[in-house]
């Protein structure tokens, strides 16, 4: 099973992607937690990302799909995986086709995780207070709000991108984490339109 999951910062993409890998048995892809760990070793791709990372900005596009292009052929990925992070702009989901097209794979699903961005606002800013602010350099008041932005507007014709494909699937990610977690099993069981009918929309 190939799952993107899509949605803003703070909107439980991390936690619900723990789940699904649980419960189906496949690979947790999270760009940002490679681009951290990246940042950590000090590797060329860390050393390149750590500042824009730092800024709440994003990281270039040819960065990240070669990253998602190294991970998706290795051993625990061959049951499937949940992109959580990725793709962040429409270059991106195009790049993803592109591999995925390589690797005569395809996606099972696409779900957006949808939010209230002022709910979302306290959400992050609990999660660093809780955390003591120390377990994300990016996880500040200014950052999330830039975060927030680059979200609007280079992540959210994303979602419009699968949309038009007719493989985009909404659950509404500000109900309980075991609400969203059951709309989303929902979500996979259902047919997409695009995918089983040939129709967009
Ligand atoms: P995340 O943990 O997904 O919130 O990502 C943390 C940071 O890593 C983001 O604010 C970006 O700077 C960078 N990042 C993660 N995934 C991507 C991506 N797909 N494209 C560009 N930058 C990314």
């Amino acid at each position: 099973m190939r799952i993107v999951l899509l949605g803003p910062p703070g909107s439980g993409k991390g936690t619900q992607a723990a789940r699904l890998i649980e419960r189906h048995g496949i690979a947790h892809l999270s760009t940002g937690d490679m681009l951290r760990s990246a940042v950590a070793a000090k590797t060329p791709v860390g050393l390149r990302a750590a500042e824009i990372m730092e800024r709440g900005d994003l990281v270039p596009d040819d960065v990240v799909i070669g990253v998602i292009s190294d991970r998706i052929g290795q051993p625990d990925c061959a049951n499937g995986f949940v992109l959580d992070g990725f793709p962040r702009t429409v270059a991106q989901a195009e790049g993803l086709s592109a591999l995925l097209q390589v690797k005569d794979l395809e996606l099972d699903a696409v779900v957006e995780l949808t939010v209230d961005e002022e709910a979302l606002l306290a959400r992050i800013e609990g999660r660093a207070r809780e955390t003591g602010g120390a377990a994300r350099a990016d996880d500040n008041p200014e950052t999330v709000k830039r975060r927030l932005d680059v979200y609007r507007r280079e992540t959210a014709p994303v979602a419009d991108y699968y949309r038009e494909r007719g493989e985009l699937q909404s659950v509404d990610g500000m109900l309980p984490i075991d609400d969203v977690t059951a709309q989303i099993d929902g979500a996979l069981s259902a047919p997409q339109t695009g995918k089983f009918a040939g129709t967009s929309g």
